[in-house]
């Protein structure tokens, strides 16, 4: 498996899914097959670029007087509301500094596929130990099937992307534990994921902080598109329809140093076991370096993500596109929540639209043509 092998299949079976209620049921979607659920915005790191620095104080209060995180019991709750054949992805903020996160993800990973997306600073040892144990057994059984680890630069880069002069050495340390016990457990999964995002700041790193993850052993590398969107349900500073409006331009980095980090991972990746991905998962290397030069191509993407995906921020609203909430899921159950009114509107106008020109650099980007595997 190389280069976008996974992401074409995934790509197939969500259009096929999507599909039906697309051309059948306008507006509508059948359950979720992918449920984010941002359990806290808190962190123990505070990098630069981060979207939630607003919202938290990487501490313990909430983003503002009147909202207030999910409790703990709240987060099972939605767990169980989600269908049994849904993949359920952690994230935050950094999920492991919610408190009772841990048993949380013990009683999704026994019914539903889970995924967690976590800095790495607090899953050495024991903790790396648990997280193979959860481990899903083949991908037809339920079971932790994808940790997603982030690492901006090598060590003096992504401390001080970070913000902590330690926080490099403990993700390497999450990384190493998390290997040792897949190893010595014969496990497959969860399959463990290197994350970085591109800035100017590490464009110069990209390879090595590839050959960081080619040391930790790990199974897929994702080289990541930095996002402009803005956030409805975190910040609450976007008006309604604002997916109308293009995301302001990324910061650029040196097109030349870019373009041959990106060419050396590539062609070391060929020869390796490791598989390269790329977010949004609909650019190729190609695409990812027009977008930090602001060359847009939206019309050749589609976006199928609120006919199968839901997110749920972490003050419990529940999101059929980073731009749409269609309410709370303290007042009204998911299924409710999923297709309302206010979901069947925005769905509509998406697939008379396609695309919005506010899509540009969302993770949910998928190719309007499918592309091969290389
Ligand atoms: S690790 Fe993630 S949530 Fe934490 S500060 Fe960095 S970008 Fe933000
Ligand atoms: S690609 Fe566009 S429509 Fe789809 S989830 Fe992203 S912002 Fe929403």
């Amino acid at each position: 498996m190389n280069m976008m092998n996974y992401s074409f299949l995934y790509q197939q079976i969500v259009n096929g899914y999507s599909s039906l209620p697309l051309h059948l049921l306008p507006g509508y979607s059948l359950p979720p097959l992918q449920l984010f659920l941002e359990v806290t915005y808190n962190c123990n790191l505070s990098c630069d670029f981060c979207q939630f620095l607003q919202s938290s104080d990487s501490g313990s209060m909430p983003a503002s007087a009147n909202r207030f995180e999910l409790s703990i019991g709240e987060c099972h709750n939605i767990v169980e509301q989600a269908p049994p054949t849904a993949v359920i992805s952690f994230t935050g903020g950094e999920p492991f500094v919610k408190a009772g996160f841990a048993d949380l993800l013990g009683a999704a990973s026994e019914r539903n596929k889970t995924h967690i997306f976590t800095n790495g600073t607090r899953i050495g040892g024991k903790t790396a130990e648990s997280l193979v144990d959860l481990g899903s057994r083949n991908l037809l059984t339920p079971g932790l099937i994808l940790v997603g680890i982030s690492l901006e630069g090598l060590a003096d880069t992504h401390n001080r992307i970070t913000g902590r002069p330690w926080a490099y050495a403990k993700t390497i340390e999450g990384l190493h534990s998390l290997a040792h016990y897949k190893a010595s457990k014969n496990r497959k999964y969860p399959l463990i994921e290197l994350k970085t995002v591109i800035s100017e700041n590490n464009v110069r790193e990209l390879y090595a902080i590839y050959q960081v993850a080619k040391q930790c052993r790990v199974d897929i590398f994702n080289v990541m598109a930095m996002s402009m969107l803005p956030q409805a349900s975190r910040t609450g500073r976007c008006a309604a329809g604002s997916y109308l409006e293009p995301p302001p331009p990324v910061k650029p980095v040196a097109p030349v140093i870019l373009e041959e980090q990106l060419r050396r991972i590539q062609e070391d990746a060929a020869r390796s076991e490791i598989q390269l991905r790329t977010t949004p998962q609909g650019f190729d290397f190609r695409e990812i370096i027009n977008h930090y030069h602001d060359k847009r191509r939206l019309a050749g993407y589609r976006c199928y993500y609120p006919w199968y995906g839901v997110g749920i921020s972490a003050y419990g609203d529940l999101l059929i596109c980073p731009y749409t909430v269609t309410g709370n899921v303290r007042e009204h159950r998911i299924k409710t929540l999923l297709n309302n009114r206010r979901a069947r509107i925005f769905r509509k106008h998406l697939q008379a639209a396609r695309i919005f020109p506010g899509c540009w650099g969302c993770c949910m980007l998928v190719p309007r043509k499918p592309r091969l595997p290389r």
